[in-house]
């Protein structure tokens, strides 16, 4: 057919799909473009037509037979129910071996859902996660792509194209079958909201400690950039904090309202990790830690009205106060990965997706939110071992958290002492003592199931399941 001249085709041109699409053109591909209202699609070719080759359609029928065979097709729209429309409007003018690609935030129960109905059809479905927002899709987002190994082949090789690079390295990777993409791109988001809480308990610890200015703490974290912490998060940090209003006068962070929102990616994390039983308490503390932020009513009760009985923070040394939160960000921050890539670990068991988790941190090292030279010791951990049971038992994360753990302990008991809310700050060192231990007080809480409801424990000296009549002891 001479009118199937692209190599790939993209419906749904708003601002990701639009700039994805120029992103395949300026990489030499030609793209066949489609949105629901075509106008988009006219004022893409008109104002970015000098990127590359594109081949508008304003009927689905044309931009499809436009396509060179297997088809491949990114749709780019809306995530949930336009996602469904547009899969049901374009499945039955494809054909056998051809890929359809959902590049969207879609929720990945719905992506497993969809791979299957394809796949029954015999086409191809490739739930993609794309991180990076506007500029990523433009300039080199991390991209992770789920699916058959087979769609990857033909389309693998274009995505890596249009991917970010780190050290030549593209941040894009086949990442397992069904909906395998799109998890790790919600995990990925989820650990997003704990390197955020993180990084905003630390400015809140040096605010209260030090009594410092947002322009002098965003000093501080342009510093703690040229370390360990390097990240495009600890970064942006630094700029907001720096930033000054320009209506006021005053730094910008103190004009805005301190109610964090959430577009639900966190919560869809969260709801996973107790599914499937993983204790992924960094993520989870930060998603409540936005919920509280926007529990108005409560918020009100409790102002001026609950005591807060706290000592004086004496700080008696700034530069000490300083490294200790620094090495209570890190330390934290270790164990929120630790947690995000167990329950990696968890659903690539649970749900036969074989994910690699190394190479899940070489593609987030570049183009999105998440990026840090912080990923490249993760990757460095799953090659020493593929099967690591836990990111911090890899020897350089025990070390590093070591060195970290008097400071660690310093500052969360001098925010408890000090009334400084730090969620997420002390629950991660809740959890890794909790891991680490010895022997945890869940004895008991079996020993009080046995108690009330003869849900039987098993013994410390002996195989098997027992129950004690408790009857006696009352
Ligand atoms: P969006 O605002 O989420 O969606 C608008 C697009 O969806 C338009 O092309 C619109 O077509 C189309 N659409 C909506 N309902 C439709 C329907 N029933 N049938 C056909 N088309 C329909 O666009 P976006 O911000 O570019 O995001 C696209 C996807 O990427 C979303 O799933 C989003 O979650 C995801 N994503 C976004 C970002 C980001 O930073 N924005 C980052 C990563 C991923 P019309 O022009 O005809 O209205």
């Amino acid at each position: 057919d001479t009118t199937a001249v692209a190599d790939i085709g993209v419906t749904g041109l708003a601002v990701m799909g639009r700039n994805l699409a120029r992103n395949l053109a300026r990489h030499s591909y030609t793209v066949a473009l489609h949105n629901r209202t075509h106008a988009r699609t006219v004022s893409l070719v008109e104002e970015h037509g000098d990127d590359g080759t594109f081949v508008p359609s304003e009927r689905l029928e044309d931009f499809v037979a436009s396509l060179k065979r297997p088809r491949t097709v990114i749709i780019m729209v809306k995530a949930g129910a336009a996602t469904d429309a547009v899969i049901d409007e374009l499945v039955p003018l494809l054909e056998e071996g051809d890929i359809v690609v959902d590049a969207g935030n879609a929720h990945f129960p719905d992506t497993i859902r969809r791979e299957e109905a394809l796949r029954a059809q015999g086409l191809h479905f490739v739930g993609t996660g794309v991180s990076g927002g506007e500029e990523g899709a433009l300039n080199g987002p991390s991209i992770m792509p789920g699916g058959t190994r087979e769609s990857y082949a033909t389309l693998g090789p274009m995505l890596e194209d249009i991917s970010a690079k780190v050290d030549g390295v593209p941040c894009c990777t086949y990442v397992g079958p069904g909906g395998a993409g799109h998890f790790v791109k919600m995990v990925h988001n989820g650990i997003e909201y704990a390197d955020m809480q993180l990084i905003a308990e630390a400015y809140d610890l040096l605010r209260q400690g030090l009594g410092a200015s947002a322009a002098e703490i965003g000093d501080i974290f342009a510093e703690w950039n040229t370390g360990d912490l390097e990240s495009f998060l600890i970064e942006i940090t630094a700029d907001v904090l720096h930033h000054v209003d320009a209506a006021t006068g005053s730094a910008f962070v103190d004009v805005v309202l301190d109610q964090a929102e959430q577009k639900g990616t966190g919560r869809w994390t969260v709801q996973n990790g107790l599914d499937l039983g993983v204790p992924i308490t960094g993520i989870a503390e930060a998603t409540f830690a936005r919920a509280l932020s926007g529990s108005v009513p409560q918020r009100e009760a409790a102002r001026g009205t609950l005591p807060a009985h706290t000592a004086a923070w004496e700080v008696k040394d700034r530069d000490v106060f300083v490294e200790d939160v620094r090495r209570a960000l890190y330390a934290s921050k270790v164990v929120a990965y630790s947690q995000g890539f167990d329950q990696i670990a968890a659903a690539s068991a649970e749900y036969g997706w074989d994910i690699d988790r190394g190479a899940m941190a070489r593609i987030w090292r570049g183009g999105c939110i998440i990026r840090a030279r912080f990923l490249n010791r993760i990757t460095e951990a799953y090659e020493r071992d593929a099967g690591l049971p836990l990111l911090l038992a890899d020897p350089y994360f025990t070390d590093a958290v070591a060195d970290g753990l008097q400071s660690w302990r310093r500052i969360v008991a001098g925010a408890a002492q000090n009334g400084v809310p730090t969620p997420a700050f002390s629950s991660s060192l809740a959890y890794y003592d909790g891991v680490r231990a010895e022997r945890l007080p869940a004895a008991l809480i079996q020993a009080q199931r046995d108690f009330f409801g003869a849900h039987t424990y098993r013994r410390v000296d002996s195989g098997g399941v027992f129950h004690t009549e408790w009857s006696g002891d009352r």
